[in-house]
């Protein structure tokens, strides 16, 4: 059975265009940016050309892009910069929700126990934060809120524009983590009144190891990273230059492609639901009916338990994920769908399937129709 890999909100393919923009960087052009000969020059010239192309996707300048290690540096560095810029100034307190990724969550729990005060809001069934818990939560003491574009294990798209306004009016810096909307969403942080934002290179097409944050002019942060003037102080170490220079060829791909790929993974998200409903298998779609990532989708089909389901799956050739993390190989329950507060049964029964270009409209019918046999084989065995 040919494997069908159906995770690309874990890691997607990196296009071949990619790698053979990147190649040159780990040969020929192995001089350090920050050199001032000519082997150098190259170099880093090449690191602002990049950094122009992901600074256009967004809808911002050059200057206001930090190149990291990716998505999870990024949101550290978004929460942990202006944390410690403002602390002095008696900003202690940050707002978030339940829902985030990890590299959200843990770095507001390191906060906490460095004193600083975290509120975590709940969101509703759909997994939507309501705009006004975020306006009710702002403190005078509130330094950052950080709430996600949208969200990795069901898709849920968050009104970013909505709470932006109340973060601006308020006066609070308002970070988000795009790292699965980039590439699918059209973003222009101008519009959106969004201070800091994440973007990770390896869920849109790109090498793993590399990201980036947009941070505004406003924004006072504390660096990091100390050791070397890179990233204008913001992020020191020698520029992940190979990386730094497939990102920007992914972007440059994938924006290319947005549209197109919208449509698509919106097409296979209908054709995987049709074949399960024609079959007659009882399933629930986790998430927000219509403010969703479109190559995300999450279902649950009561009774038949996530672990089992994956390793079937894995069997059967379809690579899946339940969505949330994976602790040495065990599952935990998901914090998002907990925090969504399903039943149990459908909380117990959730998997992610997540589309990308590579994705044929064949394939993900054969998928379905695997996972209608495997869920059909599991509930008559009860
Ligand atoms: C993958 C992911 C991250 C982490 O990005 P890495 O580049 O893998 O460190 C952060 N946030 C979200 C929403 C993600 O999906």
């Amino acid at each position: 059975m040919n494997p069908i890999y159906l995770d690309h909100a874990a890691s997607m393919p990196v296009h071949p265009d990619v790698v053979a923009a990147m190649v040159p960087y780990l040969t020929e052009h192995f001089g350090n940016p920050s050199s001032i000969h000519g082997f150098g020059r190259k170099v880093r010239l090449a690191i602002e050309d990049a950094r122009e192309t992901v600074a256009r996707a967004l809808g911002t300048d050059p200057a206001r892009i930090v190149f990291t290690s990716g998505g999870t540096e990024a949101d550290n560095l978004a929460l942990f910069g202006p944390a410690f810029a403002h602390r002095e100034k008696g900003k202690t307190h940050l707002v978030t929700t339940q829902i985030e990724h990890h590299a959200v969550l843990e770095a507001c729990q390191h906060l906490e126990r460095l004193g600083f005060s975290v509120t975590y809001l709940p969101v509703d069934r759909t997994g939507r934060v309501d705009p006004d818990d975020v306006a009710r939560a702002i403190r005078p003491e509130t330094v950052l809120v950080s709430v996600m574009y949208g969200n990795n294990e069901v898709g849920t798209l968050q009104p970013i524009a909505e709470i932006g306004r109340i973060c601006r009016e308020r006066g609070v810096y308002f970070h988000t983590d795009a790292v699965q909307a980039f590439g699918v969403e059209p973003i222009d942080v101008a519009t959106l009144s969004v201070d800091l934002l994440t973007v990770s290179a390896h869920k849109i097409g790109g090498p793993k190891g590399v990201g980036a944050l947009y941070v505004a002019r406003e924004v006072v942060m504390y660096p990091h990273l100390f050791g070397g003037n890179q990233e204008r102080k913001r992020r020191a170490g020698t520029e992940n230059v190979p990386g730094i220079i497939g990102f920007a060829k992914a972007v440059e791909i994938a924006m290319a492609e947005r549209e197109k790929r919208r449509e698509r993974y919106r097409a296979l998200r209908r054709l995987m639901l049709s074949v399960w409903e024609a079959r007659g298998i009882d399933h629930v779609v986790n998430g927000h009916p219509e403010a969703f990532l479109p190559h995300v989708l999450n279902v649950s089909f009561p009774g038949v338990d996530t672990e089992t389901m994956l390793m079937n799956l894995d069997l059967a050739g379809i690579a899946a994920s339940s969505g949330s993390a994976c602790t040495s190989g065990s599952l935990e329950r998901s914090h998002v769908l907990k925090a969504m507060n399903l039943p149990p049964e459908v909380v117990d029964s959730a998997v992610r399937f997540s589309f990308g270009p590579g994705n044929t409209e064949e394939d993900v019918r054969a998928a379905a129709e695997r996972v209608a046999d495997i869920v059909e084989r599991l509930r008559g065995r009860k």
